[in-house]
């Protein structure tokens, strides 16, 4: 059958990442996760020093960059694919409420975009893949035979990714989360470079009221659509 390339794009914890997922495991696609890259482009700079308070050492991160390698590969234990930083697993490590404080200002720099567009680009080159993040339908595959666009209210979002953390044993408050997610919403759909919208053919999917099963059926649905017009 022919492959297709799935693009998922829409706001910050708003179950994107479970249903595309799933789908690649259902259709044996390859599933990569765009948000997970700018994260770890965020740890290195955080370890690396190059926050001080909010102002971020662009000039260093820039001359970096080229030296920074994201890969997947599927942890047996999961059946998920975890991140790579420079070949060491950090897929904990990105989730923390540091990094996710920090992602926005980095993934709004040119040249951090410039360099993961490159990057996904690549990783879609034999199609075959559903990704998912802010401008995979816009900029990274505007030619996507399906795209996506998932929304869900900041309130539900919050209390998602409040209740992910819980179970991982990170203790986080709702309320810093609830900032957080309105804070990422800002400057993801406001930022210069690629800002977060949703491409003109992509199809919208407001998850407040779905249950995952719901949307992953949906989802499955769609994928069936567009094959079967192939
Ligand atoms: O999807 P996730 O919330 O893990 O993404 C983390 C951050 O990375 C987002 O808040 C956004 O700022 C950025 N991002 C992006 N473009 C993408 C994926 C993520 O700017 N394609």
């Amino acid at each position: 059958m022919k492959k297709i390339i799935i693009a998922i794009d829409g706001f910050s914890s708003c179950g994107k990442s479970t249903m595309a997922k799933d789908l690649a495991r259902e259709i044996g696609y390859i599933y990569i996760d765009s948000g997970a890259m700018y994260r770890a482009v965020t740890l290195y700079a955080l370890e690396n020093g190059m926050f001080e308070a909010d102002h971020i050492d662009t000039e260093r991160l820039k001359k970096q960059i080229g030296q920074i390698k994201i890969s997947f590969k599927l942890n047996p234990d999961t059946g998920r694919p975890d991140t790579y930083l420079n070949g060491t697993n950090v897929e904990d490590k990105i989730r923390t409420m540091e990094v996710s404080s920090h992602v926005s200002p980095i993934a709004a720099l040119d040249f951090v975009r410039e360099a993961m567009v490159a990057q996904q680009q690549e990783m879609g080159k034999e199609k075959g893949i559903v990704m998912d993040g802010r401008d995979i339908g816009t900029t990274v595959f505007p030619d996507a035979e399906l795209k996506v666009f998932v929304t869900a209210s900041p309130e539900i979002r919050a209390q998602r990714r409040y209740e992910e953390l819980k179970a991982k044993g990170q203790a986080a408050s709702y309320e810093e989360i609830l900032e957080n997610v309105k804070q990422r919403d800002y400057i993801d759909q406001n930022r210069e470079v690629s800002p977060l919208r949703k491409a003109d053919d992509a199809l919208l999917l407001d998850n407040s009221h779905l249950s995952i099963e719901q949307q992953k059926a949906w989802l499955m649905q769609q994928y069936e659509r567009v094959v079967g017009l192939l």
